[in-house]
């Protein structure tokens, strides 16, 4: 059996070691230079080096996106930008743009291209035209059943990537100007700020200030409010279709969701090699609830059952729990038996603590002391990045995630 390759977002440096650290096999990426905006959510060369360099220890992947769906103006830069992801050997470049796909081949020939959800190929002709384009992989439109993914998956040659978790567009795929509008920030440039998300209201021009909200019930509004894809359970019956590559969404997300997701989709790909087995309502509800932890909506399983699920499910009741990312291991000092911790947020001692340690263990952390970086005793870690010192007695792996709740 294939075992699909679990691929993760990283935003910045950090999330991609806690990505490679908590089960990714491939982490993508976007850069500084050829996004034209240098958003913190971006990589410079440098650090795409930099990255390389940490995820070959491991024997990961980076692969990087040159998605945008591209301008005159963008093809100036282009060919020099591919030639450095040539030079420092990338895994793979994510495209959609037919003029970028041109250029990729010409100017870093030696790179895989996975096609981007962008190009939204929803059937197996779209899928042929790619293969034939010398594309190796495609990530499927979200927009697709999983009797359409196996059609294309039959009928094509070619590796299927598809979106397994994270957010949900309302328009198809990202091809939207609703982020371009309000934020400057352009989803065709891969840097959309999610307004889909946002909280809208109604205001009567006469009224400034009294927002109406649009709404159907107490739960909130449905107009732009998708849910968030979660594909857990559909995990064996894609497995067994022979999917190649399984993709999370989320550039901008925390490293705690990245943990989080990593390391549950890593326990269910990997359960599901071993044992071939459907996974457990006991396994399927622990996986589950540590996933909603760390969610940002309630789950859809989009459309992978058919258009007509995602109009039922808005009506689903959930309970979310969320955990709070508090800080990151950095290191321990042995002579006081003493984890270093980079402070996220407010924490300190009485607060249901965990320790999210690479490798699928949550451990509780029951804080009785907290120490600054002079190892004078504090009652908080309040401010944002501080170090701080907590007693514990044993070592534990750097990036390990300190979360409460
Ligand atoms: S604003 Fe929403 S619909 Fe538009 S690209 Fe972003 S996530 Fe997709």
């Amino acid at each position: 059996m294939k075992i699909p390759e679990l691929v993760l977002p990283a935003g910045n440096l950090e999330k991609l070691k806690t990505a490679v650290l908590f089960g990714a096999d491939t982490v993508y990426l976007g850069g500084k230079e050829f996004s034209l905006r240098a958003y913190a959510d971006n990589f410079t060369l440098e650090e795409i080096a930099m990255g390389l360099a940490f995820v070959r220890q491991y024997n990961k992947k980076v692969y990087v996106t040159v998605n945008i769906l591209a301008h005159n103006r963008d093809l100036q830069q282009t060919p020099s930008y591919l030639e450095k992801l040539e030079e420092i050997q990338v895994d793979g470049l994510i495209v959609s743009d037919p003029g970028i796909i041109k250029l990729a081949q010409r100017y870093a020939p030696s790179i895989p291209l996975t096609l981007s959800t962008q190009a939204n190929v929803s059937n197996y002709e779209a899928a042929a035209f790619y293969r034939d384009l010398g594309v190796k992989r495609i990530v499927l439109a979200r927009e697709l059943s999983l009797e359409e993914i196996q059609e294309i998956k039959q009928k094509v040659d070619i590796e299927i990537e598809m979106f397994i978790h994270g957010a949900m567009c309302v328009s198809y795929s990202g091809r939207c100007l609703l982020s371009h509008y309000m934020t400057g920030r352009s989803a065709n440039y891969g840097a959309c700020a999610h307004p889909c998300r946002y909280r809208y209201a109604l205001v009567e021009e006469k009224r400034p200030g009294q927002y109406y909200p649009i709404e159907e019930d107490e739960r909130g509004s449905y107009i732009l409010n998708s849910r968030d894809l979660c594909l857990l359970e559909y995990v064996p019956r894609l497995m067994d279709m022979g999917i190649e590559s399984f993709k999370v969404e989320g550039r901008m997300k925390s490293p705690l969701y990245v943990a989080s997701v990593a390391s549950v989709y890593r326990q269910a790909i990997d359960r599901y090699t071993t044992y071939r087995e459907d996974f457990s309502a006991n396994e399927l509800n622990s996986w589950t609830e540590e996933l909603t932890k760390t969610a940002t909506r309630p789950f859809t399983n989009g459309f992978i059952e058919g258009e007509s699920s995602l109009l039922q499910d808005i009506n689903k009741e959930e309970k979310q729990e969320r955990a709070e990312f508090c800080g990151i291991v950095r290191g321990y000092r042995s002579d006081k038996n003493m984890l270093k911790v980079e402070q996220r947020a407010n924490f300190g001692p009485g607060d249901p603590l965990q320790l999210m340690v690479p490798g699928a263990n949550i451990l509780p952390l029951d804080l009785q002391e907290l120490f600054d970086e002079e190892l004078n005793l504090i009652d908080r870690a309040r401010h944002p990045r501080q170090t701080v010192y907590i007693p514990y007695p044993e070592s534990i792996s750097e990036y390990t995630i300190l979360r409460r709740g």
